[in-house]
């Protein structure tokens, strides 16, 4: 059975992303360690970074197993999420539930689904660099709680900030990535994948890649 290491040898990744990885963390990130689940949902409900506090009606932090295999990672709470504090509950996130069901997966079971922002961009705008930065700390320290085996990146966004790459969703699907040394794949994000039903063969490719990629890392029982 491969290990990590192994998967991410024989794959070509490892040394150059690492090195990319370190250079990019942002000082606040040495800190993530510090965070418990209670602390990092304070910081959240609370955060002033950005000037998103402003309008957002609250911090959206995540929803699942706080020892989950699975990370998803989105672009940021739209106005739902919002509203209710939870990723993901709008029409993409039952499409999102219907993809992870797909795999044998349901929220909130071995899966927790987070965003790259903690707040929602007014009027669903992209979101702005600075804005990614400030909230970059609370995706690293969601990592080091749950030491997720698989990040699955949905959509061109979570995929450029995670990967600090400019790359077309074209060229970043299809391939195991690593962030914090865990494999990471890219797939649609589910919004778009409602407006464009025919690349829904192309996610379910990304989803097997992601399925076999954990399989190959963990021990048959
Ligand atoms: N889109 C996202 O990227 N995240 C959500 O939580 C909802 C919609």
């Amino acid at each position: 059975m491969l290990n990590r290491d192994d998967v991410f040898n024989e794959l070509g990744i490892g040394p150059v992303w690492t090195l990319r990885e370190q250079r990019d963390v942002p000082a606040a990130a040495q800190d993530a360690s510090a965070y418990t689940w209670e602390t990092l949902a304070d910081a959240v409900a609370n955060c002033t970074a950005c000037k998103l506090h402003a309008s957002r009606t609250q911090g959206v932090l995540g929803v699942g197993d706080q020892q989950a295999d699975w990370l998803i990672v989105g672009e940021a709470p739209g106005e739902e999420e919002d509203a209710q504090g939870e990723p993901f509950v709008g029409q993409a996130g039952k499409l999102l539930d219907a993809m992870l069901i797909s795999i044998g997966l349901t929220r909130g079971e071995n899966v927790y689904i987070t965003n790259v922002l903690k707040s929602r961009p007014p009027g669903n705008r992209n979101p702005e660099p600075d804005e990614v930065s400030a909230c970059r700390p609370y995706l690293l320290a969601q990592i080091e709680l749950i030491q997720p085996k698989i990040i699955l990146a949905l959509g061109r966004f979570a995929a450029q900030s995670l990967l600090d790459t400019s790359e077309s969703i074209g060229h970043l699907r299809g391939r195991v990535h690593s962030f914090q040394r865990v494999p990471l794949i890219v797939t649609y994000h589910p919004a778009y994948l409602l407006r464009k039903l025919s690349d829904k063969a192309r996610a379910w490719e990304d989803l097997c890649l992601a399925r076999q990629t954990l399989a190959s890392l963990t021990p048959d029982p």
